[in-house]
């Protein structure tokens, strides 16, 4: 029976690669496993295994009756449905410990670094196993990607060191400039319906009984979305009811200038101005230096409920 490698709902780049990145791990130590993927592909991620010769994954977003290895997360909301009626027989991460639990021991490697490329380009030294010249052009992608090119607060030396080794394995002489492709191509928002930007990298968290969603578009300039703010606006609104949700934010982060204006739509916006600092007197307000939902956006906000 073949494992799964799958990594969270609405993938980004870090999520996909990683899944088919410890796919081969495994697969070279011996384990029959295939790369998944819940959702389909960002603009980013397509360009990337395009670049590097990949093949899109399979979608499955049902894990009844699989064994399942999550990469990139380990929370219950972000993992494939009927995890319970699954088994869970690994978990390689890079964010807070999640919800998942599972039976049996299993191996859980999570460390607080930028990328879940940087845990895998340890797993391949731990288990001596050499790293392909595409496998690295991948996990170098993620780990670009995940830390906004080094400078998301994430960012540590270990996602810095396995860059400057993986782009020497992948040739890559040039990081910036594949950086800054992959994030014009992550920019691409003309003709994308509203609403798909809003999931396209979209998180929900529960926040003592609220279901609080977050959003974000990585942006090399706002202006990209100034034509479509009322559109996406309305769209957050739309999402909240269907949702049953207490707020939804839509972070556009500006990943040159450093900073996020935070669109918000809340039943209580006090708790968003608490969280923050800020007052909310229009849909948006920037908050300078902002670029990681998962350590600058969520924990103030998580704080603000009382969680
Ligand atoms: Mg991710
Ligand atoms: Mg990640
Ligand atoms: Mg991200």
């Amino acid at each position: 029976m073949s494992v799964y490698v799958v990594g969270h709902k609405n993938p980004d780049t870090d999520s996909v690669t990683s899944a088919i990145v410890y796919a081969e791990l495994k697969k070279a130590t011996g384990t029959d496993a295939v790369a998944v993927m819940q959702g389909g592909l960002n603009p980013e991620t397509e360009l990337v295994l395009d670049k590097f010769g990949f093949a899109v994954p399979e979608i499955m977003t049902d894990a009844a009756g699989k064994q399942v290895i999550l990469v990139d997360h380990s929370d219950i909301a972000q993992a494939p449905d009927n995890l319970d009626k699954g088994e869970v027989v690994e978990i390689i991460d890079h964010h807070k410990i999640g919800d998942v639990t599972t039976n049996n021991p299993i191996f859980f490697c999570a460390q607080p670094v930028g990328c879940t490329g940087t845990v895998l380009k340890q797993l391949f030294e731990i288990n001596k196993v050499a790293v392909s010249e595409k496998v690295a052009g991948l996990m170098l992608c993620a780990i670009l990607s995940d830390t906004v090119m080094f400078k998301s607060p994430t960012t540590t030396e270990a996602d810095k060191t396995a860059c400057e080794d993986l782009a020497k394995i992948a040739g890559i002489s040039d990081m910036e400039s594949l950086a800054l492709e992959m994030f014009r191509a992550k920019s691409a928002v003309d003709g994308v319906d509203p609403k798909d930007l809003i999931f396209r990298d979209y998180k929900d968290f529960d926040m003592k009984g609220n279901k609080v969603g977050c959003g974000q578009l990585e942006l090399v300039d706002l202006s990209l979305v100034a034509g479509i703010r009322d559109d996406l606006f309305n769209a957050m609104k739309e999402v909240k009811e269907e949702g049953g949700r207490h707020t939804v934010l839509l972070m556009l982060t500006d990943i040159m200038k450093e900073g996020t204006d935070l669109m918000v739509v809340s039943d209580d916006a006090s708790y968003v101005e608490k969280a923050y600092g800020v007052k909310l007197d229009a849909p948006s307000v920037w908050v300078d230096g902002m670029m990681s939902r998962k350590k600058q956006t969520i924990p103030p906000l998580q704080e603000a409920f009382g969680c």
